[in-house]
């Protein structure tokens, strides 16, 4: 393509409103351009990345054995009553002019379901595992970073059907090969790492990760074994054996008047955070009870709600701390707290002589002591993990990492099939559910995590396998007729070979076709310039490198050469990856 006929308006300042670098890239770039909050127009470059993700996806998903098919974008609210997803908060809700309720399909495992029961009858038919590449919408209440988190989205989503548990686990495997060389021959390196499961559910699942110093996830990983985990679902390793329960103060009633927070009572009393113990009270089902972390610490409401074996836990309102402490909110302790059941993170049980609420309006105990004061009906891990926390599987710690999450995948079961009632006719006569699972990888997320990892300080760096275009002739002065014979024919004989060339023949300055060049990131750029006189074109990799000048004639094979070896070195990645299993 000729950089004339090509839409693609780059912009010399940096857009105010973009803070991740692939952000501001793909904005000056010319790719994205945003339209509302989270929503982004995809400008013809952008696009071509986009599609080249996509013939990725569907040639590593065909591999696996599965099958594309569209599901509607419009989808009517029965479907989601039906599993209880319709009260989600992402979900985009809206009306016909009949006052019919529907959904912006956000994942679309009721529809698929919904397929599957009505068409798949007997064992015979499975397994099956089908997907999609479509535009989806979340009402996501902090859209970030441009096409990172969007309020619309193109995702692949797929779903597998089998008839026993072992199956769904080998499609699940399937899956995980197919979307570790997805990624791979993206470019990227992700690390897969267990994760909390959302509004999807299931039990076993994982996310793959792109680590990014300006993703918003946090990801905990043991240098040592290798154990990795979302921060959300991280387990932390227990380190209290041995060591003493009971400290050398006695127990002292002290007044804390006004004194609320973590902040304000260490502050007043002259502790540390660490020297206190935090009691929280939640709501969990019908109970209430009391959770205990050490001061500095996050409680992990999901891990609490495993322990209790409960869907959700939620924060007490006053109303409730007040009835059961007999206090006002930010005095709650569990010294005397006899009416609720006590549940402590496993680190508690080393501390000694810490503070906590008196449950008594404007007073702390300090001197507080396990056993000896107050004690705990049930412990467990459930604190957030951070930085520097013991591994849950060997002797190392936890280091934090920030990443983006680019794909998830989900072992299901019989979550949906049973809610909905899909069933299949079994070889023992048996009517049973399908047990699934699904599978997602941010198409248009993706298209920002490349030039978040790819890039310096001229712009993007696409690799080679989704840049927009794979070759850059720069034809330097149009008005010069050797330059511009020797950019036709190169342009030209590299369109014969299937190279994906665009030739910018625009009638700019030489500098700001290198810097748009640059900008952009197309990975082999071809310099036609003042050489041509003798001959000669230049030849270099956008990702650095020496610059090669090359007979006229020779520049073509030259070019294809590069080419392979960088497709080769993305396909040895992919082969690596799709034989790990971390
Ligand atoms: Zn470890």
């Amino acid at each position: 393509m000729r950089a004339t006929q090509l839409f693609f308006p780059t912009l010399r300042e940096v857009p105010s409103e973009a803070e991740m670098i692939s952000h501001k890239l793909l904005l000056r770039g010319g790719f994205i351009r945003r339209v509302g909050a989270g929503i982004y127009d995809y400008l013809p470059l952008g696009y071509r990345v986009i599609k080249r993700i996509e013939r990725i996806v569907r040639e590593e998903m065909d591999a696996q054995g599965a099958q594309e098919l569209l599901m509607p974008m419009l989808i009517p609210a029965e479907l989601y009553q039906e599993t209880g997803r319709w009260q989600e908060d992402v979900l985009f809700r809206l009306k016909d002019r009949a006052d019919r309720e529907y959904a912006l399909g956000f994942t679309h495992e009721e529809v698929i379901t919904d397929i599957v029961r009505r068409d798949v009858r007997s064992y015979r038919e499975l397994p099956l595992n089908l997907y999609q590449i479509q535009t989806k919408g979340r009402d996501e209440p902090r859209p970030r970073g441009g096409v990172v988190r969007g309020r619309e989205f193109i995702m692949l989503d797929a779903y597998s059907f089998d008839r026993s548990y072992e199956d769904m686990d080998l499609a699940y495997e399937k899956m995980r090969t197919a979307f570790s060389r997805i990624i791979a021959r993206c470019g990227l390196d992700a690390i897969v790492v267990e994760a909390e499961s959302g509004a999807i559910g299931g039990k076993e699942n994982e996310e793959f990760m792109i680590l990014a110093d300006s993703g918003e996830d946090t990801v905990l990983r043991c240098a040592n074994c290798g154990y990795a985990a979302n921060a959300e679902r991280c387990e932390v390793g227990r380190r209290d054996a041995g060591r003493p329960r009971v400290g050398k103060q006695d127990l002292r009633l002290v007044d804390t008047p006004g004194q609320r927070t973590i902040e304000e009572v260490t502050q007043f009393l002259g502790k540390r955070p660490e020297e206190l113990v935090k009691t929280l009270i939640y709501k969990a089902g019908d109970r209430v009870i009391a959770a205990l972390v050490r001061g500095d610490r996050d409680l992990n409401e999901s891990k609490l709600a495993r322990l209790l074996e409960v869907k959700r836990v939620e924060m007490a309102d006053a109303e409730t701390i007040e009835s059961v402490t007999g206090a006002e909110v930010g005095f709650a302790g569990p010294i005397g707290l006899n009416n609720v059941k006590i549940i402590a993170d496993w680190e508690v049980a080393s501390m000694t002589d810490f503070v906590v609420g008196a449950n008594k309006t404007d007073a702390h105990y300090v001197g507080a002591n396990l056993d000896r004061d107050f004690k705990v009906d049930l412990w467990g891990d459930i604190r957030i993990a951070s930085e520097g926390d013991p591994c849950p599987r060997c002797s190392g710690t936890l280091n934090s990492l920030r990443a983006i999450e680019i794909a998830h995948i989900f072992k299901l079961g019989t979550l949906y099939s049973e809610a909905m009632g899909a069933k299949f006719l079994d070889s023992d006569g048996r009517e049973k559910p399908f047990v699934m699972g699904c599978y997602g990888i941010g198409v248009s997320r993706m298209l920002a995590a490349i030039p978040e990892v790819f890039n310096d300080a001229d712009g993007m760096i696409w690799p080679i396998s989704v840049a927009p275009f794979e070759v850059v002739v720069l034809l330097l002065n149009p008005e010069d007729d050797q330059q511009c014979n020797a950019a036709a024919r190169v342009y030209e004989d590299l369109q014969l070979r299937g190279v994906d060339v665009l030739l910018d023949d625009r009638d700019e300055r030489p500098g700001v076709k290198f810097k748009d060049a640059d900008l952009i990131g197309i990975p082999i750029q071809v310099v036609c310039g003042r050489l041509a006189s003798e001959g000669k074109v230049e030849v270099k990799l956008r990702a650095g490198g020496d610059k090669e000048q090359i007979d006229l004639g020779a520049a073509p094979s030259r070019v294809i050469q590069l080419r392979e070896s960088l497709y080769q070195r993305l396909e040895e990645k992919a082969d690596a990856v799709s034989v790990r299993r971390t």
